[in-house]
């Protein structure tokens, strides 16, 4: 089988990589506890490198994360040097014969590369020209209230909502889209703003996605009754407005609905009610270069070991393989086996 895939089939295709785990925002559904920053960062050479060979083994998705990625000075020549790694130039195959020639396997080992980057907004307003003009092809802000004072609760950041509304404006106005925008829902903080939302998605044309809150906290507080479920987030958004389903990917982590009058659209991603393990294409790589299989992985896999040891490309691939073939059937959420992740969101990065 072309390309990197798990023992139980899934094409690996989609790497996120995490360039620092600073934030300059405090989201009571991640940072509960006062760990700050832990792992620290890495010359964006190093994450370049792997990037590169990770292309080359078949990744068509890099999506960046944090932390706050925005917070890393040099963040836009890091989009500039990813967007090199796209096929420049690189034409199909001349014809059919040629697809078993290295011109076909070059073609086919990067057919694209898609490149994205999930941000808390604070600071996107300002740099959203530049990263566009880099190379990048889309945002996802996260922003968990429609509300000002509900948000500055949420993030434990006066004044921040000003600035995530400007960033994702901005994001839109430059061709950053379909701008999304990821609000993950929390009993007690504001499972009142689904309809909010549902508004703002019409208003400002982005696509809102409800995320299922995950046990993936700094202080482990999480328990089922505070998940918002994707049933309760459909019948609750029903009340406003018809809604319908539309087709997602089979790799996509959100169901994708539409509002009946065709303004709007909302996405659920239930990780907790509705798991979507089946089709995982995801890998990730740490602030510190360590491949993680699965969000919910109890085990660090150290890349950045391998290179400070001096292993060329191929033992690089050969490494990441063997790493893939270990990746988790599922999470285990809820479920009397369930571990805790070895790391909290903050260090992974989404
Ligand atoms: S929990 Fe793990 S296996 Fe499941 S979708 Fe998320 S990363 Fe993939």
């Amino acid at each position: 089988m072309a390309g990197l895939h798990d023992k139980f089939g899934r094409a690996i295709t989609d790497l996120r990589i995490s360039v620092t785990d600073r934030c300059n925002y405090k989201c009571v559904y991640c940072r509960t506890g006062n760990e700050g920053a832990l792992y620290g960062d890495l010359p964006f050479a190093d994450y370049l490198r792997m990037a590169r060979v990770l292309v080359g083994m078949g990744i068509t998705k890099i999506r960046l994360t944090g932390g706050e990625p925005l917070l890393r000075n040099g963040i836009v020549g890091f989009v500039r040097e990813l967007a090199k790694l796209r096929p420049q130039g690189l034409k199909p195959p001349s014809s059919a014969g040629a697809n078993g020639t290295a011109e076909g396997a070059a073609f086919h080992a990067t057919p694209s590369l898609e490149i994205a980057l999930t941000t808390n907004g604070h600071l996107l307003a300002d740099m959203a020209q530049r990263l566009k003009d880099a190379g990048l092809d889309r945002v996802t802000v996260s922003m968990d209230a429609v509300d000002p004072d509900r948000s500055a609760r949420i993030t434990r950041v006066p004044n921040g909502f000003d600035h995530v509304l400007a960033g994702i404006r901005a994001a839109r106005e430059v061709g950053l889209g379909p701008v999304k925008v990821n609000c993950v829902l929390m009993r007690g903080f504001n499972e009142d703003q689904i309809i909010p939302f549902g508004m703002f998605a019409r208003e400002e044309n982005v696509i809102v996605r409800f995320i299922e809150f995950m046990p993936l906290e700094e202080g482990r507080t999480w328990a089922p009754s505070t998940v918002v479920t994707l049933d309760e987030i459909l019948a609750r958004m029903s009340e406003y407005l018809p809604v319908m389903e539309i087709e997602h990917g089979r790799s996509e982590t959100a169901r994708r609905y539409r509002f009946e009058d065709g303004i709007g659209e909302f996405g659920i991603i239930a990780p907790v009610s509705h798991p979507f393990c089946g089709h995982c294409s995801r890998i990730r790589i740490t602030s510190d270069g360590k491949i993680r299989t699965c969000l919910f992985s109890v085990w660090d896999h150290d890349l950045h070991a391998q290179m400070r040891r001096g292993a060329g490309d191929e033992e690089l691939a050969e490494f990441i393989r063997g790493v893939v073939m270990k990746k988790e059937e599922r999470h285990h959420i809820g479920e009397a086996d369930f571990v805790p992740a070895s790391r909290t969101m903050v260090h992974i990065g989404g």
